[in-house]
């Protein structure tokens, strides 16, 4: 847990967390979900604890203003996603919700765009179903780290009459280490750590029964869906940095 604050604090649980994925990558036969489960629950318990004393989140089951966003995602929490989308396809179709199609309409439209293009769209999620998120169980560090104080400023910010939202910064800032440690971890272990865009790397996981166990064995499989706003060898060297601390 982040006990400590300021620029220590994030060091010093940066690191325990780096290790801590090093070792669910080292220990366990099915990755995908060990590093997962650890993501998930140490963002959702470090921001318990750095957000103590803030004001109230905004955000609500039923609430999917924000949920026209670019997501962005490393390869574990894709292809768990995947996994999720196939187990759940069956029960959704009882439904009328075809999520392959939603899935791969919504990649057709948004491809490539930039951020701000994005956003322009107004396009929304294609897990948005009657105003919920039908992968919220597995749905990215992203999402999760995007919460807002003030729903009407979502609301104005969405309808282009706003420029800013009062983010969380404990989420913002636990979903960043969390994720980056991740992917520090991943790259010592010589697995693909880059992010990608959420469509375009799901249309890849679930056309190829194989990206899974190919990743696994170190294959870049979602390398055509990668961001291209980041630089990787920036990243590189700020975590050979900080492991250098
Ligand atoms: S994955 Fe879920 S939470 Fe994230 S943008 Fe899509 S609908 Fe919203």
């Amino acid at each position: 847990m982040m006990t400590q604050t300021g620029e220590d604090g994030a060091l010093v649980f940066f690191k325990a967390q780096h290790r801590a994925f090093l070792d669910a990558i080292k220990g366990k036969r099915d990755i995908i979900p060990a590093l997962m489960s650890l993501a998930c629950s140490s963002f959702d318990g470090n921001v318990e604890i750095q957000a103590q004393g803030q004001p109230d989140i905004a955000c609500h089951k039923g609430c999917a203003t924000c949920c026209t966003i670019r997501v962005v995602a490393t390869a574990p929490e894709v292809l768990m996603a995947a996994r999720y989308i196939r187990h759940t396809k069956p029960a959704f179709a009882k439904q009328h919700i075809d999520l392959l199609q939603r899935l791969n309409e919504a990649d057709t439209a948004t491809r490539n765009l930039a951020e701000l293009e994005r956003v322009a769209l107004r396009r929304r999620c294609p897990f948005i179903s009657q105003g919920v998120c039908v992968i919220y169980p597995v749905r990215p560090l992203a999402c999760r780290g995007h919460a807002s104080h003030n729903k009407k400023a979502c609301v104005d910010a969405a309808a282009s009459r706003l420029d800013s939202i009062p983010f969380s910064m404990p989420h913002m800032m636990v979903r960043s280490l969390v994720q980056n440690a991740m992917q520090s971890a991943l790259r010592n272990s010589g697995l693909a750590w880059a992010v990608y865009e959420l469509n375009h790397a799901l249309v890849i996981a679930l056309s190829d029964e194989c990206s899974e166990s190919d990743w696994v064995a170190g294959s870049d499989v979602f390398a055509d869906a990668r961001i291209a706003d980041i630089d990787p060898n920036e990243m590189a060297s700020v975590f050979d940095s900080i492991s250098a601390a």
